[in-house]
Formats: C-alpha cells, sequence, structure tokens
C-alpha cells in the first residue's frame, strides 16, 4: 500500500477521498487554491500545499503546480476525484511520467473513452450495444450525411466526438436542418474542444439514464456492482441518482452488466468506471464511459457494502480485487439527493458565507459534505456543497428516509435546492419509479410557487 497520496481535487469529494486514506492509513496529501485556503477539510490532511490563485484554470488544472506538490511532499500517488484533471490523458501521462501512481486507468484507456468515436468503435467491437449510428466520425460529403441520417431515421442527434459536460449535441428532426446542423455543431467542437469531429446518433425520444459501476485491478480481475438510475436531470446535470434503478427486469441488467464486465476485460481496463446508457423499450444504448470515480458512486456503495473509493487506491497500489462476482450481492434502495448552493426556482448559484449547518442523522442517512457553519462557498467553483444519501429495504423506506432527512436538513446564509428535493421526493410519479431523462424538466415547466 501506498504511504501518501495527494488529493488533486477539492470540497466533498476531497474529504471523501481523505476519509479513505485514514482508513488505509495511508498520509493524505491536500492541495488547494487561494479561495479554499481556509476550509476544515484542508486542515485535517497531514499536510497542505497551495497550488494557486482560486480560478480552476489556476489551481485544480495547473498540472505542473500539482506534480511539484506531489514531489515536495514525497507523495507517491495522486488521485484526482471528478471533474478538473480526472478524465484528462495527459495529466495521467505526466502524473506517472514523474514517477507517480495514477489513481486510475492508463492513459491510453482514458484517451479511448475521451474520445467518443473511438469509445463508441471499442464498445461496438466489444459487444456493448450502442446507439445505431454513423460509423465512426461524419465525412464532408453532403449526399452521405444525408444518406446516413435516412438509414438512422429522423430525429438524429449530432455530437462532437470530443464533448462532455452535456455540451456539443444538436437535435436535428428534419432533412432540410440536417446539414446546416452538421456545420455548427462542427464549427462549435472545434472552437470548444479543439476537435471538429462529430457524428450521428438515432435520437432516443423518451429514454431513461441507467449506468453499470465496474472496478477491474491490474491481474485481469472485474466486477460490476449493480446499476444506478441517473434519469432525474436538468440541463443534462444529474440532480438525483438511486440504485437499483426501478421497473427494470434483473434478467436484463445482468446482461449488459456482464458485457461491461467482458468489455473491461478485453480492453485491459484498470480502476473504478461507469458506462452510460440510454434504456428504452426494454434495450439499452450505451452512450460513454467515464474513467473516474462518480458524484453518485455512493448508492452502489451503499447497496453493495463495496467501498468504490477504498478499491480504487487498492488497485492502484497493484492489489487485486478483494471480491468477486459471486460475492456482490445487491441490497435495499439507496437514493442521493445532490446538495447545490443555488436557487431553487431559478438555479441561479448563490455562494457566499453558510451562517447555520445542520445535518440530518439516523438510520439509513449518509451525507457527504465539506461544508460546517461559518463556511464561504467561493463563487469560483460547481455549485454542488453536497450529498445527502440514504438507505432502506424497500423503494418506499428510502423515500420516506430522504423526506425526513431533508426535512431535517437546515443550511442557512445561502439559497439551496432542498425545497426542490423535498417537493420531488413526494411527486406521485417520482413515487412511482421510472421516470424519464425529460422528466424534471417538463415538471419544473409546470411547477407551481
Ligand atoms: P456528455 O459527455 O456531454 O454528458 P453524453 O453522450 O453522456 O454527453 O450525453 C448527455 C445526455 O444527452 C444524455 O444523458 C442524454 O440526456 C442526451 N443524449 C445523448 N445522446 C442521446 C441520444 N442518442 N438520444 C437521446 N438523448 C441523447
Amino acid at each position: 500500500m501506498f504511504k501518501k497520496i495527494l488529493i488533486a481535487n477539492r470540497g466533498e469529494i476531497a474529504l471523501r477521498i481523505q476519509r479513505a486514506c485514514r482508513e488505509l492509513g495511508v498520509k493524505a496529501v491536500m492541495v488547494y487554491s487561494e479561495a479554499d485556503r481556509e476550509a476544515k477539510y484542508i486542515k485535517l490532511a497531514d499536510e497542505s500545499v497551495c497550488i494557486g490563485p482560486a480560478p480552476s484554470k489556476d489551481s485544480y488544472l495547473n498540472m505542473p503546480a500539482i506534480i511539484s506538490a506531489a514531489e515536495v511532499t514525497d507523495a507517491e500517488a495522486i488521485h484526482p476525484g471528478y471533474g478538473f484533471l480526472s478524465e484528462n490523458a495527459d495529466f495521467a501521462e505526466r502524473v506517472e511520467k514523474s514517477g507517480f501512481k495514477f489513481i486510475g486507468p492508463t492513459p491510453e484507456s482514458i484517451r479511448i473513452m475521451g474520445d467518443k468515436v473511438s469509445a463508441k468503435q471499442t464498445m461496438i467491437k466489444a459487444g456493448v450495444p450502442c446507439v445505431p449510428g454513423s460509423e465512426g466520425a461524419l465525412p464532408d460529403d453532403p449526399v452521405f450525411i444525408k444518406r446516413t441520417a435516412k438509414q438512422i431515421g429522423y430525429p438524429v442527434i449530432i455530437k462532437a466526438a470530443g464533448g462532455g459536460g452535456g455540451r456539443g449535441m444538436r437535435v436535428v428532426h428534419t432533412e432540410a436542418a440536417l446539414l446546416h446542423a452538421v456545420q455548427t455543431t462542427k464549427a462549435e467542437a472545434g472552437a470548444a474542444f479543439g476537435n471538429p469531429e462529430v457524428y450521428m446518433e438515432k435520437f432516443l425520444q423518451n429514454p431513461r439514464h441507467i449506468e453499470i459501476q465496474i472496478l477491474a485491478d491490474q491481474h485481469k480481475n472485474a466486477v460490476w456492482l449493480g446499476e444506478r438510475d441517473c434519469s432525474m436531470q436538468r440541463r443534462h446535470q444529474k440532480v438525483i441518482e438511486e440504485a437499483p434503478a426501478p421497473g427494470i427486469p434483473r434478467k436484463l441488467i445482468e446482461r449488459i452488466g456482464e458485457r461491461c464486465v467482458a468489455a473491461v476485460k478485453k480492453i485491459g481496463y484498470r480502476g473504478a468506471g461507469t458506462f452510460e446508457f440510454l434504456y428504452e423499450n426494454g434495450e439499452f444504448y450505451f452512450i460513454e464511459m467515464n474513467t473516474r470515480v462518480q458524484v453518485e458512486h455512493p448508492v452502489t456503495e451503499w447497496i453493495t457494502g463495496v467501498d468504490i473509493v477504498r478499491t480504487q487506491i487498492m488497485v492502484a497500489a497493484g492489489e487485486k480485487l478483494p471480491f468477486a462476482q459471486r460475492d456482490i450481492e445487491l441490497k435495499g434502495h439507496s437514493i442521493e439527493c445532490r446538495i447545490n448552493a443555488e436557487d431553487p426556482y431559478k438555479f441561479v448559484p448563490s455562494p457566499g458565507r453558510i451562517t447555520t449547518w445542520h445535518t440530518p442523522g439516523g438510520p439509513g442517512v449518509r451525507v457527504d459534505s465539506h461544508i460546517y457553519a461559518n463556511y464561504f462557498v467561493p463563487p469560483n467553483y460547481d455549485s454542488m456543497i453536497g450529498k445527502i444519501i440514504v438507505h432502506g429495504d424497500t423503494r418506499e423506506q428510502a423515500l420516506a428516509r430522504m423526506s425526513t432527512a431533508l426535512a431535517e436538513t437546515v443550511v442557512e446564509g445561502i439559497n439551496t435546492n432542498i425545497p426542490l428535493h423535498r417537493e420531488l421526493m413526494v411527486d406521485a410519479k417520482f413515487m412511482d419509479g421510472g421516470t424519464n431523462i425529460h422528466y424534471l424538466e417538463e415538471w419544473l415547466s409546470k411547477r407551481e410557487r
């Protein structure tokens, strides 16, 4: 096992990783920007290094500063968390070239999965079902583009190979709009991602977002840890996640989970990863793979009993997975609400000083957050300030526990989306389970104040 790990992230995930280090008896080095200097989780670390001013590009995205922080503190490995540099193949490469372990997959794996065209081609080869679409990137030939769209059938979606975070996509309903949409998406993709390549897919009208968590070691062992339903989204951002996914036959999910494990073994993937699928009319369609730990990992941890962050660290240190597929049993139901510092109606960010912070407790309640009373939420980063996660024997019990937990929570000084979550936990359709990816936005457009 490593003696010392540097955590190249901030906020709740930085604290989550630090806690895993403690359990493993590993020393934790935190890096921080000037905006995070006063945060308690920095003071809890064994060592900490300031890596630059508040803007992410000068600190949490500053590769040389992070690597030199690892050098001066004698860390052996770097955990990137999620977001920031976690899916940056060049960073992973620089980390390893500088003599540190990158706690994640190889730079090659990150590179393949980071390009959606090559990711999709890899998945097709590995037998993972994908959304019907163009074979690879679209050429310039307008005749070919029109023919491809006709074969797939309208509506189609034009997606940037280098896209991410819900950007670089355009839905096309008619042939008249097709060529212009391709050109515009290409131009935008070139400017935003430095890669103008685009591809075409069938646009699924009412899918659910279902994802499969996997873990793999460097000794050809891999497991899948059940699925998560992340269909409750606003602007392609997940708001509520749960596991298992309500109402999908186990047999179907098992078949897809096994395909994911086979793919992982085939491509020699190591570490934690997530296969994201759209699910419609009983079929799964792969859309992308995330090569890192995800915000919503706790729901999986709770139904499987597997500590994903701890296991990430263990396999990065070269250890074997301490469990096999037959050891993975799903128990009960888990739901996560992302708590954001934002207006619960207009969704404008609400940074500032938190005066009161009271978190919920009791059976089946977990809070992953770095916040405390008198904490100042900086305006420079993502608005998520923590997560409330619950578990119950049944989905009904989990929903009831979440409602109670949200009611117990008191945050004063800033606005949060807790009122939104409280309304959703008692919404009849959400309580039924199985809402699609458009449900939340449609609900918001009809919401009464
Ligand atoms: P990103 O990396 O930007 O998150 P994804 O490929 O994961 O991009 O897609 C993000 C979201 O866009 C999906 O969760 C879904 O809501 C929508 N989407 C993507 N592809 C399709 C498709 N073929 N049909 C319908 N919706 C899609």
